[in-house]
């Protein structure tokens, strides 16, 4: 058996990516994808009735010049798409990024001063040390706009009051942005940072595949093929075994019920670690199986409405502050691309529904889901009765890890298990590492971990990735995933 061979388990961003690279290299690689046709993930782009739809929108963009140029070596042709994102709250648009000026007028002179108040009180007197996301985003803000702007979408999204919430997410996601950054940007609205950098909530443009991401995800699958390797889809992997001999046994339960087995030397694991740690043998300690089993993940509906196109908006995307509907965001797939609609006189909406698996949501018919969501474009005013024409649902298990109490600590149970005990066994990706990241984050996890299978021993930690997929060398946190690809 070649030293260096991999079983892959999911064919998103991150198994494809680490496919990609290792059958670039020789390497025999097989992919084993759940989906039965489509491979990307989450990631994905979904095809009915001629419209074309994400999970989410994916805007390709990354600090990392590495993974940036890795797209345009699978996908030279990308879009570049101007971004437009607004808040809709009390029946009224506020431009995300908030701009702060914009937002206190919109808001009108006594709620401004509320907000500017509790803006100067947390200046003042700062929550020291934040650890949940409510005293993180005061912090940021000040409280009136972390209950105006903040508050009621991020309970919508994780299903759980704020203060339960690790102030990790927020750190991350919107990092680099406070009321005072909000207001410089207003004053000088020059994007580029000292450095070069970019605060991630504020970028302007972004790189998107004509036919939505899964395009990319396609093209990457078929030059994994080209270089040798295999992608097999409607494969669930169902467990994973390690013998005497180092080697190991990756066996698949196919769509029409048979199983399948490969032996490789190596398995890169980019399904959830709560799903993966079940299927390994010899079993886990109970302690990390528990460990495992408490890790928890947040599902997500999107509801495809179709409509005659009366360019009600333009934007990407609306974040809906509204605490009277469910819906927390709405996607206008066309904003994206042009090509994601077969009709250029329509339109085709997402409407985002942020859940948890067997709740009531999860388990609503399609058909009233439809309506459902057909209500609540009314209700905020974004269409009248009848214009909805049709429409469709898409659910997508585990789209977020949570970022509970104890999270961390569990994840760091199953992974110190996992290199004491389980040798040539590779985390990557986002529920492959329970890290709440983009794509490129995603990506670099693999590039790293096809680097250390290449190597036959590991060069990089995968786990010291940023969320901006830079990669941290220990003690050097200034370093970045261009000088990780300079250092390979
Ligand atoms: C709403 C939303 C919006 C987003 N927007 C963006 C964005 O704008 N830009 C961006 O870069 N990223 C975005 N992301 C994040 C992006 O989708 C993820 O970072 C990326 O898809 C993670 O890639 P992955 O390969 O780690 O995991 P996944 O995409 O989850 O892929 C894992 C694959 O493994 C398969 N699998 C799992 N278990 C098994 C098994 N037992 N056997 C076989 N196959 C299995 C799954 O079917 C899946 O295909 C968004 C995510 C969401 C939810």
């Amino acid at each position: 058996m070649d030293e260096r061979s991999t079983a892959i388990i999911g064919a998103g961003p991150a198994g494809l990516t680490a496919a990609y690279l290792l059958s670039k290299q020789g390497v025999p690689v097989t992919v084993f994808e759940g989906h039965p046709s489509l491979v990307g993930g989450i990631a994905r782009t979904e095809v009915w009735k001629g419209f074309r739809f994400d999970i989410g929108g994916h805007r390709f963009f990354s600090k990392s010049r590495r993974v940036e140029d890795l797209w345009t070596e699978i996908l030279p042709d990308l879009l570049v798409r101007p971004r437009s994102s607004r808040i809709f709250y009390d029946g009224k648009f506020f431009s995300y990024p908030l701009r702060a000026f914009e937002a206190l007028s919109k808001l009108g002179p006594f709620e401004a001063a509320r907000c500017v108040a509790s803006y100067a009180a947390a200046r003042l007197r700062p929550v020291p040390d934040p650890r949940n996301i409510e005293d993180w985003t005061v912090n940021q803000f000040g409280r009136r706009l972390y209950e105006i702007f903040f508050k009621t979408y991020t309970e919508k999204v994780w299903g759980m009051p704020c203060r339960e919430i690790s102030a990790d997410w927020a750190a991350q996601r919107i990092k680099g942005l406070s009321l005072g950054t909000a207001i410089l940007n207003a004053l000088r609205p020059a994007r580029p940072q000292p450095r070069g950098e970019v605060v991630k909530s504020l970028i302007e443009s972004f790189r998107y595949p004509r036919h939505g991401p899964g395009m990319l995800w396609e093209a990457c699958a078929e030059k994994v093929g080209a270089q040798g390797g295999e992608v097999r889809m409607g494969r669930r992997v169902v467990s994973c075994s390690l013998g005497a001999d180092g080697a190991w046994t990756v066996e698949a339960q196919c769509d029409d019920g048979s199983r399948e087995s490969v032996q490789a030397r190596h398995v890169v694991s980019s399904a959830a670690i709560a799903d993966l740690a079940p299927m390994l043998r010899p079993a886990l300690s109970d302690e990390a199986s528990r460990a495992a089993a408490g890790l928890r993940y947040r599902d997500f509906v999107t509801v495809v409405l179709v409509l005659e196109d009366r360019h009600v908006f333009d934007d990407n995307w609306l974040y809906v502050h509204d605490p009277g509907v469910k819906v927390g965001r709405i996607q206008n797939f066309k904003s994206w691309s042009p090509d994601m609609v077969p009709d250029p006189a329509l339109v085709c909406y997402g409407l985002e529904y942020f859940c948890f698996r067997g709740d009531a949501l999860w388990t609503m018919p399609d058909a009233d889901l439809v309506a459902m969501a057909s209500r609540e474009l009314e209700h905020i005013g974004l269409a009248r009765p009848g214009w909805v024409r049709d429409g469709t649902v898409v659910r997508q298990p585990a789209a977020y890890p949570i970022y509970d109490e104890g999270y961390a600590d569990r994840v760091a149970v199953v992974r110190d298990e996992l290199r004491r005990r389980m040798p040539g066994l590779h985390l990557v990706g986002r529920n492959g590492m329970h890290k709440y990241n983009n794509q490129d984050h995603s990506m670099m996890t693999a590039m790293l971990c096809a680097e250390n299978i290449l190597a036959g021993r590991e060069l990089r930690d995968v786990w010291r990735v940023n969320q901006d997929a830079e990669y941290h060398e220990e003690g050097s946190e200034a370093a970045s995933a261009a000088s990780a690809s300079r250092n390979a």
